[in-house]
């Protein structure tokens, strides 16, 4: 075991604070890697306020890991000391069950994929994620950050960018397609650029016009707010598909009057609260209601390699450690211009 620097809740809803982990020996197919940066995705404030289920504390949060391998096991094949690699939000699963064999890990039915934190793994030991200085993961659940994205700027695209890239593709968004992203967040801002790079025309529905240059900057073509009732007259029928990236519960109904017939939306935020469906706004046009979530391990590398090719990569604003708390409460206000990303050498 090694002892290693970190960030942990102490407990639900407590402030994190500077602390110690142990992390286990490097095993034959495991790779140590020294981490260079991590994003602050709103799923972290979720669990370490324990809204969505009771959590594990301590809890060490950071699903979104971009670094450097500078360990290897005997029997690892895909890595080397050196090599630039991410990890996001799993970090085992069963590997026989069908969704595994068809690279959907995320799905995992032999008893789930193991959550990179938050979590117990297979050695029997709680998780602990990436506001560390390393973590050492199986390296079927690492991949490689491609030279032309930075490490700061991938970090986040280890958990935005593949829960917004995977529905995207999924659901066919391409050109002739009209797609709107619902919040201009950590997941919303690299679902617009992902969504313009695949050939969509994309509009951004946001609470307030605030950022509206900020989203043609990032390649939409069409920017409303959602706190003008104009907008929902105005975009009735409209869309191929929606992706709500919304952290709080939405209003369904007027959200999903603006499908067009046969229309999806995928909803990729989670809010603590149940919502209401009204089933009226669905059947009334053949709508889909669906969900999502991140992406299988061969996604998210072709996810990585679509961004490197398209030279796009997160709008990051660079924290140390000792201003997570604080990054919390601006993600939590919506004050994020787009993610935060912990600079984990100052842990
Ligand atoms: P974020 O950076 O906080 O972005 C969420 C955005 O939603 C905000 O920037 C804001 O955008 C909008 N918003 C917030 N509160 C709102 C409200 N009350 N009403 C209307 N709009 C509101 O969060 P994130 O990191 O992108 O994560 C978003 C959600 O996705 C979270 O629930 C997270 O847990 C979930 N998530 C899911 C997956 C998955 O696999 N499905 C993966 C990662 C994250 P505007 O200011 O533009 O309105
Ligand atoms: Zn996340």
């Amino acid at each position: 075991m090694t002892t290693v620097a970190a960030y942990a809740a102490p407990a639900p809803k407590a402030p994190l604070e500077r602390t110690t982990i142990e992390r286990r020996p490097v095993g034959d197919h495991d790779v140590l890697i020294d981490i260079k940066f991590t994003g602050i995705c709103h799923s972290d404030i979720h669990q370490a306020q324990d809204g969505w289920y009771p959590g594990i504390f301590p809890m060490v949060p950071g699903h979104e890991i971009a670094g450097v391998v500078t360990e290897v096991g005997p029997e690892v094949t895909k890595f080397a000391v050196g090599d630039r690699v991410g990890v996001g939000c799993m970090v085992e699963s069963c590997g026989t069950c069908d969704n595994c064999e068809a690279g959907l890990e995320q799905y995992c039915t032999g008893g789930g994929p193991v959550l990179t934190y938050n979590a117990v793994g297979k050695d029997g030991q709680p998780t602990y994620g990436g506001y560390s200085e390393n973590i050492v993961v199986n390296e079927d659940f690492v991949v490689r950050i491609p030279e032309g994205l930075s490490l700061d700027v991938a970090a986040p695209l280890l958990c935005a960018g593949i829960t917004t890239y995977s529905p995207l593709k999924h659901w066919n968004a391409g050109p002739g397609k009209k797609v709107a992203v619902v919040g201009l967040g950590g997941l919303g801002h690299v679902g617009v650029k992902i969504a313009h790079a695949l050939g969509a025309e994309v509009t951004v529905l946001s609470q307030s016009l605030r950022k509206k240059d900020d989203g043609f900057r990032l390649g939409a073509d069409h920017y409303y707010a959602t706190s003008d009732p104009k907008t929902f007259e105005e975009l009735a029928g409209t869309f191929d598909l929606i992706l709500n990236t919304v952290s709080a519960p939405l209003d369904f109904n007027a959200y999903l009057s603006l499908l067009r017939t046969d229309g999806t939306m995928v909803n990729v935020g989670l809010p603590e609260e149940p919502v209401q469906i009204p089933l009226m706004s669905v059947f009334g046009h053949r709508r889909s209601l669906s969900s999502s979530g991140i992406g299988g391990i061969q996604e998210t590398q072709e996810m990585l390699d679509f961004c490197a090719e398209h030279g796009l990569g997160a709008e990051i604003e660079l924290i140390n450690a000792d201003q997570i708390n604080e990054a919390y409460d601006r993600v939590t206000a919506s004050d994020v211009r787009y993610r935060f990303v912990i600079d984990t050498s100052t842990i």
